[in-house]
């Protein structure tokens, strides 16, 4: 599809699908409470996990259909092997502006320059918080030192840095300050994600700490929060605080209050195609590549599943055959 006229693809509720967000693996060295149990998932079979080949294809085709930005994701992405060239092949893909991805940095930091080199502009680092022990209570692994390595060397690489922490009753509520603190001295944002239910069925899912009492908590210990203007599609709610470099970033991802502009494609390790991230997966990309259908067919069959696409998260939801959201881990999904 290289060179193909940028033609933006559009879902029956008008919102353009700009932005892929690519799972390249779904298995992960972390054990994050909030995403899976401790003894992991069970990980699909390496031969069902999409091959960089059958990405690299997909995403040409995507950005003939005008995506113009891919995320990489997990799983946890650096535990994939070859991540790197992989991501040096999609940069040379046509109409491809923006690639970046979410990672937890316990791998990453050796790959920063070259990260920086490929023109990566933007790296969503996952941090709940900034101290030793709950760090390894929340991931269950003792990696705080290695991701604070890569936090240093995002920072001193030039690539703008993300923090994801998400908001954890009884688990990192103390953290919240501290971590927002850092944008006090530098130029990073920080935000904090309503925890969501697909924790692979480690616990019941509750909202204690919601979107209003996020930001209600944090403009108590910091001030006046200053709302931002965001691009469309964006799911945080941004803020700036007066004295502070950086900003504060607020995702509902629970309460979908953002629904209404998603731009968002994505993508399983195992090429399921979710348009919502609250939908069970509503094609399967592996089969119609493995199969033998032609760029065309496969691009026929992304744009069919866009004219069925939910309204909101609470739409998807409903329409699941199943509706226990807990038994999915983000891990699969890709966040
Ligand atoms: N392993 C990488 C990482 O942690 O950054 C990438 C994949 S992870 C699934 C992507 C994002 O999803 C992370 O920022 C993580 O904090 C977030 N996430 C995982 N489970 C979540 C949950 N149950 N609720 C809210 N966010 C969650
Ligand atoms: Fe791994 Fe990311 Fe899930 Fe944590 S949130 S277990 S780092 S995939």
């Amino acid at each position: 599809m290289a060179g193909a006229a940028p033609s933006v693809l559009f879902d029956n509720h008008g919102r353009p699908l700009e932005y892929l967000r690519l799972a390249v693996t779904d298995r992960c060295n972390l054990r994050c409470f909030y995403c899976m149990p401790e003894e992991g998932i069970k990980y699909m079979p390496k031969q069902e996990l999409l091959t960089y080949e059958e990405m690299e294809r997909l995403v040409g085709l995507l950005t003939g259909l005008g995506v113009r930005k891919v995320r990489l994701t997990g799983g946890e992405p650096f535990v994939r092997r070859d991540l790197v060239p992989f991501m040096a092949r999609l940069t040379a893909i046509p109409g491809l502006d923006d690639l970046s991805l979410t990672t937890n940095g316990v791998l990453t930091a050796p790959y920063v320059p070259e990260l920086a080199r490929l023109g990566v502009k933007a790296v969503n680092l996952s941090l709940d918080t900034l101290d030793r022990a709950r760090f390894a209570s929340i991931t269950r692994r003792d990696e705080l030192p290695r991701v604070l390595d890569t936090f240093y060397a995002l920072l001193a690489s030039g690539i703008q840095v993300k923090i994801n922490a998400v908001v954890m009753d009884g688990q990192n509520i103390e953290d919240l300050v501290p971590l927002a603190e850092l944008t006090r001295e530098l130029p990073v944002e920080v935000r904090f994600i309503e925890e969501m239910p697909f924790n692979g069925g480690s616990h019941a899912a509750t909202l204690p700490w919601d979107h209003c009492r996020i930001r209600q908590h944090l403009e108590a210990h910091l001030g006046e929060f200053v709302p931002v203007a965001t691009p469309a599609g964006a799911t945080a709610s941004e803020y700036s605080i007066a004295g502070h470099q950086g900003r504060i970033g607020i995702i509902a991802a629970y309460s979908r209050t953002f629904c209404g502009t998603c731009n968002r494609i994505r993508l399983t390790a195992e090429g399921g195609l979710k348009t919502c991230l609250y939908d069970q997966g509503v094609l399967d990309v592996r089969a119609l590549l493995r199969g033998g259908s032609t760029d065309e067919e496969v691009a026929e069959a992304l744009k069919s599943a866009f004219r069925y696409r939910a309204a909101n998260g609470f739409e998807a939801e409903q329409r699941r055959p199943v509706h226990q959201l807990s038994f999915e881990s983000m891990s699969t999904i890709g966040g």
